[in-house]
């Protein structure tokens, strides 16, 4: 029987991505930097296009045919978005401007009036910054504190020890699925039924796993789940909130302005229902309609072909850089997506990114909005390789090449 995998044609795939194509300082681009931002296939920037060219006009005001085409082709995002996470109704599906404006919208609009002083944000050493710095905003105005769970040095969320911090001066937990750095797969499920079995809310960041695994929000059982379309094949400038129904009618707006309101009259204004009094202003509508061709690509690659994939060139990097002399690896979970983070003995991960650049292959160097994750492996900054399913092992070679190439330069 023929596998996903083996079915799998990636020169077919990588011709849907124009991008993937083109030449950088005279050699092939070799992208392995889609944790930071993925590429976009052209059936996106055909939505994106064709939007412009024939339907632009800005939704939910104008009752003209391409006000009205607008609303529909904005609004049609938000169903296939609902579908994408199996939330229970379009109406849990807030638009924002990527995972950062969702998470805050959650810390000010949720968290901020339910904190008094001496109650606690658990996260983990493994967040990004977007699930620490909104967190540490709101508590300093209250008193409150946000506390780490602590990972292990192969980089695992110690579960009981995440678990033995959800006491009740716990107002939320917030935890990544997927570690942007380490590539560490988070077991929400099991997160998520603590938290629940104590009366803890807990935010899930999906930024990372929405490209690579199948969410589904009413299996994972959290109450919070954010994501951002530009990792996810759209365009940037787009994403979600996705919250149960009773947390976002329970919620207060937390942007003010037109399209989010009922009535507005100096004795007090009323609000819209959710999703839309989360939604103040004229949203990004090109791009929700191109995030929305992201989820029909995506869904017409199939999530399962796309983790089979990725599985296998996680194994084959993964070899393949270990076999690197001097090359250190960050992250070694058992559940892992395709991100790899490392060091090589000697050199900066900043002057391998750049001589890495010099033959074509793109990857991020730096602390990856991740500094607590840098102070606990006790460096300022990593090299790291993330891979999608439009990279091939070839790709992998010419990385581990030019590695190779770099470190008889500085040899
Ligand atoms: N969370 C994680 C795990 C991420 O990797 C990123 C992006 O790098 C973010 C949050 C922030 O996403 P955005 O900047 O699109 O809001």
């Amino acid at each position: 029987m023929t596998s996903a995998r083996d079915a799998f044609d990636v020169a077919r795939i990588r011709a849907d991505f124009p991008i993937l194509s083109r030449r950088v300082h005279g050699k092939p681009l070799v992208y392995l930097d889609s944790a930071n931002t993925s590429q976009k296939p052209q059936a996106v920037i055909d939505a994106v296009d064709r939007f412009y060219r024939e339907t632009n006009a800005n939704v939910a005001r104008a009752v003209h045919a391409l006000g009205e085409a607008a609303t529909s082709a904005y609004e049609s995002a938000r169903d296939k978005l609902a579908r994408f996470v199996n939330a229970t109704t379009r109406d849990e599906v807030v638009f924002t401007s990527g995972t950062t404006q969702a998470i805050n919208t959650v810390a000010y609009s949720y968290v901020l009036p339910r904190l008094s002083p001496g109650d606690e944000i658990l996260v983990t050493r493994m967040e990004h910054h977007a699930n620490i710095v909104p967190w540490q905003l709101v508590a300093a105005r209250t008193g409150a504190k946000v506390v780490p769970a602590p990972i292990t040095p192969s980089g695992e969320l110690i579960v009981e020890e995440f678990v033995a911090r959800l006491n009740p001066r716990v107002k939320i937990a917030g935890v990544t699925h997927v570690s942007n750095v380490l590539g560490t797969i988070n077991p929400i499920r099991e997160l998520a039924k603590a938290c629940r079995a104590r009366g803890i809310p807990l935010l899930v960041d999906g930024s990372q796993a929405a490209p690579h695994l199948r969410v589904d929000v009413q299996a994972l059982g959290c109450d919070f789940y954010a994501l951002t379309g530009h990792k996810l094949f759209g365009p940037t400038g787009t994403g979600i909130l996705w919250a149960r129904r009773e947390h976002l009618a329970a919620m207060p707006p937390f942007f003010g302005g037109g399209e989010m309101i009922r009535t507005v009259s100096f004795d007090g204004t009323t609000f819209a229902d959710a999703p839309h009094k989360f939604e103040a202003g004229t949203p990004n509508i090109a791009g929700f309609v191109g995030l929305g061709a992201a989820i029909d690509y995506v869904n017409e690659v199939g999530l399962d072909t796309i983790g089979a994939v990725e599985r296998d060139l996680l194994a084959y990097a993964t070899e393949a850089l270990k076999s690197v002399p001097g090359l250190r690896l960050f992250g070694e979970a058992k559940e892992k997506a395709a991100v790899l983070s490392f060091l090589i003995d000697g050199v900066h991960a900043h002057d391998l990114a750049t001589l890495l650049d010099q033959e074509g292959i793109a990857v991020r160097s730096g602390h990856h909005c991740a500094h607590p994750l840098m102070q606990f492996f006790g460096v300022p900054a990593t090299a790291r390789a993330s891979l999608a399913f439009y990279n091939t092992r070839d790709e992998v070679d010419a990385l581990v090449a030019a590695i190779a190439k770099v470190r008889k330069l500085l040899a």
